[in-house]
Parts: C-alpha cells; sequence; structure tokens
C-alpha cells in the first residue's frame, strides 16, 4: 500500500486547521488554509458527520478560467452529510480564477498548469508550491474517493478536441461504475444528445485524478461541464446533479441538489439569487456581482430557470433580473418559473429588475409577471436607442437610494418607458428618480421619454420590488444604487 507513505512534515506546516463547531447539526464543520501565507493561500473545508463512511474529497478550481466546479463546490461545501465524511477544496487556484486564466500566473510555461504538476511516477515530487499544498492535504486525509470539478470549452460529441461534457474516470471497473451512474443521472436533464455527457478515461498525466489514482490508490473521477453558450448557473447545476447522484449512491447526502446556501450561513446575511440564463444579456451578470461583491453582508448564488421551477428562492431574500430581453426572459422562465417568482415575492421576497427585469415585472404584456403597478407605455418604439442619459432623484429616491441632489449620469439601453397602470389589486408605486432627458431613436418621437419614471419601487403582498429602467450596474459610480436597491428589497 503506497497510500500513506506520502505523508511528510510537510503537511503539518501547510495544513492548518481552524475549528468551527456547529452546534445545531449533528455533524463537525471546519475550515482551514493550505498554502498558508503564500501567494496560494485557499481554504478547504471538512464535514464530518461523525457516523462511519466513506471519505470523499471535492477539488474545484484548478483551472481559473473553469468557474463552474468552482461555483459548485462553493455551494455543495454547505450540504448535509449523513455518514462519513466530505472535504472539499472550492478555489484550488486562486490567483488563476481572478485571473480567470488556466495557468498560474507567474509559473514558467513548464509548471504553470496546475493540472500537470502532479507525481507521473512514484518516487517523483509535486512541481510547484500549490500542487504541494494541495498533494500534502490529499495524502493527509487519504480519501476513498476524489472528484475533480473541471470545464471545457466546447461539446466533446461535437468537437473531440475538448473533452467539454464527459465524466474522465481513472481505470478501475468500479470507478467506471459509479461515473457511469452520474452521467445517467445528469443526461436525464438534457434533451439534445449531442450536449449529452459521456465517459472518458483515464486523466491526463500530471493530472490530479491520475496522480491520486495511481501514486495514493484513490478512486478519481474528473467532471467537465461546456462552458460554450451555456450559463453558469447551468453549468454549476450539472456539478452539483453528478456530486448530489454520487453522493445518494453513497448514502452520504440529505436534501435537494438545488441547496445553494447552508445552515451555515449566517441569518444576518442577505442571500441574492442573480439570475443568468434564457434571455440575459452577456455582461449583467458578470457586473452586478462585481458591485455587489463590495458588500461583505452579501451572498450572491446565480440561478437558471430549472432551479426557480424547483423552488430554490425559498433560500433567497432578493432575486435579481437582469437586462436582456423580458420576453426571452418570460419564455425561458416558463409557466412555473414565472408564478414561481411572483409567489416568491408575495411572501415576502425582494424583487430588483434592470431594463428587461424591469419590462418582465410590469403590468401590461401578455407574459408580464404583474408584481409592479406600472404598465410600459410607447410599446412600439421600445427600441428607441442606447447611450447616456440624465437622470433627476425624487425625495422618496434620495431616501432610498442615497442623497444625490442634481441630474445623474446614467447609462440607458432600451429601457422600459413607466407609467401608473392603476391595476386595483397591486399598491401604486412611487417614483424613485425621473428622466431628465431622452433617447429617441428608431422612430421614437421626441418629449415622450422625458420626465417620466426611470426608477420605480412598491409593494407586492409582502414583498417589495424596485424597477430600474436605465442601467446603473453599467455607470461607473453609482454602483451604491445597486447596493442601495438590494438592502431596500431585502427588507434592510
Ligand atoms: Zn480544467
Amino acid at each position: 500500500m503506497i497510500r500513506r507513505s506520502n505523508r511528510t512534515s510537510f503537511t503539518l506546516l501547510l495544513v492548518c486547521f481552524i475549528v468551527l463547531q456547529s452546534p445545531s447539526l449533528a455533524q463537525d464543520r471546519r475550515s482551514g488554509l493550505i498554502a498558508r501565507g503564500s501567494v496560494w493561500e485557499t481554504q478547504y473545508y471538512v464535514t464530518d458527520s461523525k457516523r462511519p463512511g466513506p471519505a470523499v474529497m471535492i477539488v474545484a478550481g484548478v483551472h481559473g478560467d473553469e468557474p463552474a466546479g468552482a461555483r459548485a463546490a462553493e455551494q455543495i461545501r454547505h450540504w448535509t452529510i449523513t455518514r462519513g465524511k466530505l472535504i472539499v477544496v472550492p478555489q484550488a487556484n486562486r490567483p488563476a480564477l481572478q485571473n480567470r486564466t488556466r495557468r498560474m500566473p507567474t509559473l514558467p510555461k513548464d509548471r504553470s498548469d496546475l493540472n500537470r504538476n502532479f507525481p507521473k511516477a512514484n518516487g517523483e515530487t509535486p512541481k510547484c508550491m500549490l500542487s504541494t499544498a494541495l498533494w500534502a492535504l490529499v495524502s493527509s486525509h487519504c480519501p476513498d474517493w476524489l472528484l475533480d470539478l473541471h470545464e471545457g470549452s466546447d461539446f466533446t460529441q461535437l468537437n473531440n478536441k475538448s473533452v467539454g461534457s464527459s465524466v474522465i474516470a481513472a481505470q478501475s471497473t468500479e470507478v467506471k461504475k459509479q461515473a457511469c451512474r452520474m452521467l445517467e443521472a445528469l443526461n436525464e436533464t438534457i434533451e439534445e444528445p449531442d450536449k449529452k455527457f459521456v465517459l472518458k478515461s483515464p486523466p491526463a498525466s500530471g493530472s490530479l485524478a491520475r496522480a491520486a489514482a495511481e501514486r495514493l490508490g484513490i478512486k478519481s473521477v474528473i467532471l467537465e461541464t461546456t462552458m460554450k453558450d451555456q450559463p453558469l448557473s447551468l453549468r454549476a447545476r450539472q456539478h452539483r446533479i453528478m456530486v448530489h447522484r454520487f453522493l445518494t449512491d453513497l448514502r452520504m447526502v440529505s436534501g435537494d441538489v438545488d441547496v445553494l446556501v447552508g445552515p451555515s450561513d449566517s441569518d444576518k446575511m442577505i442571500h441574492v439569487a442573480l439570475y443568468d440564463a434564457g434571455g440575459v444579456g452577456r455582461k449583467g451578470p458578470t457586473e452586478l456581482e462585481k458591485d455587489l461583491g463590495e458588500l461583505t453582508d452579501v451572498v450572491v448564488r446565480r440561478v437558471g430557470s430549472p432551479e426557480i421551477r424547483s423552488g430554490v428562492l425559498k433560500q433567497f431574500d432578493v432575486l435579481i433580473i437582469p437586462g436582456g430581453s423580458g420576453s426571452k426572459q418570460a419564455r425561458a422562465l416558463g409557466t412555473d418559473g414565472c408564478r414561481g417568482i411572483v409567489k416568491f415575492v408575495e411572501n415576502g421576497g425582494g424583487y430588483v429588475g434592470f431594463c428587461a427585469g424591469s419590462y418582465l415585472a410590469s403590468n401590461n404584456y401578455t407574459w408580464s409577471l404583474k408584481i409592479i403597478d406600472a404598465k410600459v407605455i410607447d410599446r412600439r418604439h421600445w427600441k428607441r436607442g442606447k447611450g447616456r442619459v440624465k437622470i433627476e432623484l425624487t425625495a422618496e429616491g434620495r431616501r432610498l437610494l442615497g442623497n444625490e441632489p442634481g441630474l445623474i449620469d446614467i447609462r440607458y439601453a432600451n429601457g422600459p418607458l413607466l407609467a401608473p397602470a392603476q391595476d386595483p389589486n397591486i399598491p401604486d408605486f412611487k417614483a424613485l428618480a425621473l428622466y431628465r432627458t431622452e433617447i429617441a431613436k428608431n422612430g421614437a418621437l421626441e418629449g415622450v421619454m422625458k420626465d417620466t419614471p426611470a426608477i420605480v419601487a412598491g409593494r407586492f403582498g409582502q414583498g417589495r420590488v424596485l424597477c430600474s429602467s436605465p442601467h446603473p450596474e453599467y455607470t461607473d459610480g453609482l454602483e451604491s444604487f445597486v447596493h442601495r436597491a438590494v438592502r431596500w428589497a431585502a427588507g434592510r
């Protein structure tokens, strides 16, 4: 047996435990750091059920331009484990994740791909500081299983140069059998035959999974989602589905595949669901995450239609629907998804819509959610143009969004022109800001947009709805509008 031979005093130096007890759960949650004090320092989490069972390690974020695994692992680490032990390293390679690069910044090319830096032969040592630290962590825990979460650039069935949408199993019948179980669970959710996941083997030489299998006898698998034309929420969910099936087969998990925040998240935090799927423009979610990333009491999770339909909003205080196309968003969400959002707000949830998200919340399209008493006017000229406009906060707006006197420059991109809908079932909205200049291209008449409400807020059931027709999230200097909108919608 070679698996214990790599335990060295190195382990003690690199692995430092911080014990965080969670008294409400029948399990221990601890976290620690590897590569402590270096630029590679990163956190890992151990959930110990205190019941005999397998030890499973999940590693993600080895390649910095493959974000879905890191997102999924950050969610999975909160899951409740019913037997055995779960060890999660959500952001193995933090500098590369921050840089959004596959390779480790600052290292020469022959050592900069972390997933080629693990021992290729017995007696070989890892090739860099971070692989040494990760290897020490793996060796010290000696898990029965190791899952390494990655992403490919394209669907492997359509382009065999990429490993996207595959599960790459180390060479053993038991590992391959388990890998097929994960594929089965996931492929049930994928309609297009060419996009279904397939089994591959073995992992590349020098990869963590290959080294763990060959040097330490650990049953190892790499999970690869596909980045091409698929929202991050979908890819993270695909990782969750595979890991959930795997842990279910091992009788290690209780709870749903769409548990995105855990009991260990503080109640004082504001949990924000950020919709990034059908009908959403490319940049919005990233900009909003950047803005909200400045707040230490806000947890943001990307969500798509399947999670919303399965009731994930219960875990959140606020839903944000970014720009794009309101009608396409409604179509992607489907009747059940739209109904889910309406119920969420009715029961006390917050809703913040930007541009398309405001069209979606409005009152007078067949696909409208009708959660704010505002109708869209001059619908025929919705494509009235993009550019900078000036808005002015009302007294209510200054109370809610911050005391900004005078005219404010803001990005506008075909946002809705709003007016009271006078729906007797919905309380009137309050205008927080008015357009003071306008854009009237593509046949739109001048004088229609000026002085109409640009940002409005209202109540719906127990919940709060804020709709912004222009884009503070695309306007430097207006980050505080996004912060305050979310806090208000959360009732804070
Ligand atoms: Zn990768």
